[in-house]
Parts: structure tokens; C-alpha cells; sequence
């Protein structure tokens, strides 16, 4: 069982850099936990204070029933994987994936058997006898990848361990995590920099800011209901689009005014919105949620606005469109068929079931 804890950990460097502020999380046993947030939020921190690779100046950690604040990185049971490989360039494949069972005195034997085993499941049996140097990117990766597994841990931290591969690698890459991680059944806990990965890996994700933890929870959850401003702009991509505006309230019906045009609230809003009539507030909706009204069946002029198309981006299978109310831009991800003219104006349809409510002070979401 490796569960890990950790309570209230803080972290201040040498200079009084706080870059870890009251950490609280929970991984369970053998679950993917991913660390995801700006550079400089802290998740490499903590997850070199789970290593064991940084002291912690406060609070806890335990690893299974283990208090291991005081327990060196050699004796905590875990494998990093890090961004820049740390692969020794005099030693072979195999050299470089036994190195750690033998200072650890394992038998040859196992030590062959554990190799070979790696080697299988990542591919690279082929590779034992070259050296570092003869290897592509993704085959380096791989071989820190089989350097960790070799070990057997109950832990696997990694860190950024796909940022130095080109985009396709990392994409191919990321299925190979995915399946290691089926195939391993261990804890783990992923620090990325990248939303995409956060929410394609991980069973839970963790989003940090300045040193704190903006929201733990799974991937629909943090998409769909992100816990504030911050949250919803990091994930998801395009990002999500904010407009700054009013809550208005007319017979009876919640709408926000956003200078420029009026969309009404769905009720289940009503309750919550209710506090905030006649007051300022922000709106974020993402861009799947922005539809051309040519293409919608049923619209009504309560969620539908006419903006102006400044820029149309073909991806393919989709496009971007960049509009502009007249007081605010946004972006709609439409249909690969759907091809406005630039710089005409054009209606859209908002999905007001989708949308998101800001407090402009607190930036916490209203729900
Ligand atoms: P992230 O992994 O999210 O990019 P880090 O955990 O590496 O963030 O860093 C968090 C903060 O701590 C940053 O402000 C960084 O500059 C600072 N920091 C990291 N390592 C050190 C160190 N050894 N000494 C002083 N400050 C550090």
C-alpha cells in the first residue's frame, strides 16, 4: 500500500522564497496524481519534498504509514523520472538501468530478469548495448523510464519528463505513460506543466498557483466546474473567454449585460446569480460553447450575439474563430465546414447551460 499524505507543507527556501504554502493533498494507493500549474507554482517542490530530494520547513509527509520527513531519498521506496533524463553517457542501456539494483546488491540474475522485463514492456530491448548518446530523444526517456520501473517502487514521481520531446514524441509518449501505468498498477504522482496532459493522465489533478492549491479533483470536474478564474484559464485550450459585465434583473429573468448585448441566465442560475443583481461580474465561456447561429436549430434572441469575425483559423478538423462584441473578444471552436467571412459581423448562439460566473473580487466561481 502506498498512500501518500501530505499536511500542511510549506516550504521556504534559503532568502524567505515561500514556494510551497500549506500543502494538503491525498494520493490514494495506486492512484495517478498529476501536479499541474504555471512555472514557479511549486509542484516541483513538492514533489522533491516527496522524494526526499528537498527539505520540508513545515508540515508532513507520510509515505503508506511512514512519517518520512526525516527518511533519506534512498530509503522512501520511490523512482523519479526527470526532464533532462540524468542518464550516465559512459554506460550502455542495460549499464544504465541495472546501475540502481546493483548498488542495491540485488543478484544478477533478478537484475537481468528485471532488465529484460523493462526492456520489453518500453521497447528498447534492442538498445541494452548502445550508449546514451546513440539514442533519440524518446528512446533516452525511455531508458529513465526502464532505470525507474527496474526498481519496482511503490512510488513513481516524475518531473516535466516529457518537456524536452518534440510535440509528436510527446503525444506518443503520453499513450506509453498511460499504458505503463495500467500495466504497473502503483502510485503516482505527475508533474506537468501542460493542461493537456494533466487531463489526459491523470485520475485526479491538482492545480497550483503561487505555492497553493487552487483545486484538487478529476478531470471533468476541474473542466467543468472549475473552482475559480484561475482554474478554468489554465485548463483548456483554446482558452476559456472572460467578459466583464453586469447581472441585470427583468420580469422576473436574470440576464448579464454585457454592455454590448444581453443573454439571459438558465434559471438553475437564478439562486445563486441573485446576490450579485445590478452588481459587476465576470463571465467566461469556452470556446466549444459558441455556436454560429446558421448551424443551430433553435436559438432565441435571449442567447444569441452579434459580434464581429476578426480572424478565422482552420485546424483541420475544426475552427477558430476570433470575435469581437464591440466590447470584448472571444473565441469560438465551430465545425471544419463552417467558414464565415472575416470581418463581416456574424450572430452566435451561446450555450447559457455552459457558461461561467466569476466573483469579479474573490474570482471564486459561482455555482
Ligand atoms: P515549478 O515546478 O512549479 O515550476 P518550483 O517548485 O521549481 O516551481 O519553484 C517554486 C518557486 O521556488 C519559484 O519561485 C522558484 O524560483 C523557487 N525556487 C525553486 N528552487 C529554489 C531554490 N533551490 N532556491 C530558492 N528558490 C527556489
Amino acid at each position: 500500500m502506498a498512500q501518500i499524505s501530505i499536511k500542511n507543507v510549506s516550504k521556504i527556501y534559503k532568502g524567505g522564497v515561500k514556494a510551497v504554502d500549506d500543502v494538503n493533498l491525498g494520493i490514494e494507493n495506486k492512484e495517478f496524481m498529476v501536479l499541474v500549474g504555471p512555472s514557479g507554482c511549486g509542484k516541483s517542490t513538492t514533489l522533491r519534498m516527496v522524494a526526499g530530494l528537498e527539505e520540508i520547513s513545515e508540515g508532513s509527509i507520510w509515505i503508506g504509514d511512514r512519517l518520512v520527513n526525516d527518511v533519506p531519498a534512498k530509503d522512501r521506496d520511490i523512482a523519479m523520472v526527470f526532464q533532462n533524463y540524468a542518464l550516465y553517457p559512459h554506460m550502455t542501456v542495460y549499464e544504465n538501468m541495472s546501475f540502481g539494483l546493483k548498488l542495491r546488491k540485488y543478484p544478477k540474475a533478478e537484475i537481468e530478469k528485471r532488465v529484460n522485463e523493462a526492456a520489453e514492456i518500453l521497447g528498447i530491448k534492442k538498445m541494452l548495448a548502445r550508449r546514451p548518446k546513440q539514442l533519440s530523444g524518446g528512446e533516452r526517456q525511455r531508458v529513465a523510464l526502464g532505470r525507474a520501473i527496474v526498481r519496482k517502487p511503490m512510488v513513481f514521481l516524475f518531473d516535466e519528463p516529457l518537456s524536452n520531446l518534440d510535440a509528436k514524441l510527446r503525444v506518443q509518449m503520453r499513450t506509453e505513460i498511460h499504458k505503463l501505468r495500467l500495466r504497473l498498477q502503483t502510485t503516482f504522482i505527475y508533474v506537468t506543466h501542460d493542461q493537456t496532459e494533466a487531463l489526459t493522465l491523470g485520475d485526479r489533478i491538482c492545480v497550483m498557483k503561487d505555492g497553493k492549491v487552487q483545486q484538487c479533483a478529476d478531470p471533468m470536474t476541474i473542466y467543468d466546474k472549475p473552482a475559480n478564474k484561475f482554474v478554468s484559464s489554465f485548463i483548456g485550450s483554446p482558452p476559456i473567454s472572460f467578459m466583464n459585465g453586469r447581472i441585470i434583473k427583468k420580469e422576473r429573468k436574470y440576464f448579464f449585460d454585457e454592455g454590448k448585448f444581453k443573454v439571459k441566465l438558465v434559471e438553475e442560475m437564478y439562486k445563486s446569480i441573485a446576490p450579485y443583481e445590478g452588481k459587476d461580474i465576470v463571465f467566461g465561456i469556452r470556446a466549444e460553447d459558441v455556436y454560429d447561429k446558421l448551424f443551430v436549430s433553435e436559438s432565441s434572441p435571449d442567447n444569441t450575439v452579434r459580434a464581429a469575425c476578426e480572424v478565422v483559423e482552420p485546424l483541420g478538423s475544426e475552427v477558430y474563430l476570433y470575435l469581437n462584441s464591440g466590447k470584448h473578444t472571444f473565441t469560438a471552436r465551430v465545425g471544419a465546414h463552417n467558414r464565415p467571412g472575416v470581418n463581416r459581423d456574424m450572430d452566435v448562439v451561446f450555450d447559457m447551460s455552459k457558461v461561467h460566473f466569476f466573483d469579479p473580487k474573490t474570482e471564486e466561481r459561482i455555482s
